[in-house]
């Protein structure tokens, strides 16, 4: 199985890091996509930790929609600090970024300046893009369209939307990667999109530290509990666990493209 999307260089991690690998290990969690803020040093610094422990993770890097607010009036520095650390990391992704209307840390105007120059680096660079979307749908596309002209891949990250959210992200050949919320009992809404969404499209997420599946709901999240997910999106999708991961492989594989990496990429941190 693999996590889609993670933040296990968190500072959440840095007492019990060799547990937290282990216990994903024997969960059966093979691959983990682990995003890091362009301009967090203190992330960075715990990437070859995480390296060392756990040689199979590999990195996406981009400015958070909340962090977007210390590039006002700098724009042309976005490009200059994600390049920067995606080399570094040895990224395979850029992400997360995008729009975050929810808690609106950063101006709008200026969160679309980051996002727009971040898809345009994307574009440059050839690499697929995860998105954080929150209450913004309709800006997110209009972004999407300008910046990327078409050319950009990508998946919506932590994925809780409508029907129709879910069928414009399809159609723009996007994944969606699918959060623990999946297992809440009020997510009655997102189970019913989960059911119908085509087998090829399909990832699943932690985003550890945070948002922990059901039993572990308030919990630290971390990898292991993506069984938990993958377990009731199998159960609503009526296959079993284990097909259920096998293709949660094969399709991160092809949302990496040309940067599927059979040997881990090492990061250079
Ligand atoms: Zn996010
Ligand atoms: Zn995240």
């Amino acid at each position: 199985m693999v996590d889609s999307h993670c933040h296990i260089a968190d500072e959440a991690f840095a007492d019990d890091f060799d547990a937290v690998v282990a216990r994903s290990r024997a969960a059966g969690i093979t691959r983990v996509m682990c995003i890091l803020s362009s301009d967090a040093e203190n992330e960075f610094a715990r990437v070859p930790v995480v390296q060392a422990a756990w040689p199979e993770v590999c990195y996406a890097t981009a400015v958070h929609p909340h962090r977007a607010g210390a590039y006002a009036g700098r724009i042309a520095d976005v490009q200059r600090v994600v390049r920067a650390a995606a080399t570094r990391a040895n990224a395979v992704a850029l992400g997360e970024m995008g729009l975050e209307y929810h808690y609106d840390k950063a101006p709008r105007d200026v969160q679309h300046e980051v996002f727009a120059a971040q898809i345009a680096l994307a574009v440059e660079l050839g690499l697929p893009i995860a998105i954080h979307t929150r209450e913004a749908t309709e800006d997110t596309h209009a972004i999407l369209r300008e910046a990327g002209q078409g050319r950009v891949r990508g998946v919506m990250h932590c994925f809780t939307g409508t029907q129709a959210e879910a069928t414009r992200a399809l159609d723009l050949g996007f994944y969606l990667s699918i959060p623990g919320i999946v297992t809440f009992p009020k997510a009655g809404a997102l189970r019913d999109v989960v059911r119908t969404l085509p087998e090829d499209r399909l990832l699943v997420e932690t985003d550890a530290p945070y948002l922990a599946p059901v039993p572990f709901r308030g919990k630290r999240n971390e990898p292991a509990f993506l069984t938990q997910t993958v377990a009731a999106i199998a159960e609503l999708r009526g296959v079993t666990a284990v097909a259920m991961g096998e293709r949660l492989r094969l399709n991160f594989d092809a949302f990496l493209g040309a940067r599927r990496v059979d040997t881990p990429a090492k990061a250079v941190v």
